[in-house]
């Protein structure tokens, strides 16, 4: 059984959302890590392609499917640990799963938010 899809967000594009309900504490998505990347290589990335890096524990990743398709949000629904996406709170099939992008300023790249809510930062780190 798949625990996530990828459809099309209101938020940004696609977007992946819970298949079935996940539990507060619960791993949602496990990154596939493989593909690592230094700072030049992203330098060379285009933006949309920015997008899809993860900046975590000093490493550039390249999200793979259906992990590059999170949308972040200022209200996340998950956080990050360990390299998975893991359940901030419980989770209702069908909700769209989002991250909280890094706030590491040190990542060097940078990208406006667009997830609508009241306290939205507006500018998010990648
Ligand atoms: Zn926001």
């Amino acid at each position: 059984m798949q625990d996530v899809v990828v459809k099309k967000s209101k938020i940004n594009g696609y977007g992946v959302f819970a298949a079935r309900d996940f539990k507060k504490g619960e791993i949602v998505i496990k990154w596939d890590i493989s593909h690592q990347l230094n700072k030049k290589d992203v330098d060379k990335l285009s933006n949309k392609d920015k997008k899809y890096i993860a900046y975590y524990k000093k490493k550039y990743i390249l999200n793979q499917r259906p992990a590059k398709y999170v949308n972040h949000s200022c209200k996340a629904n998950t956080y990050i640990k360990n390299f998975c996406d893991v359940a901030k709170r419980n989770i209702k099939k069908g909700e769209e799963i989002t991250g909280n992008y890094s706030e590491d300023k040190h990542s060097g790249f940078e990208m406006k938010c667009t997830c609508g809510n009241k306290n939205c930062r507006k500018t998010i780190y990648l």
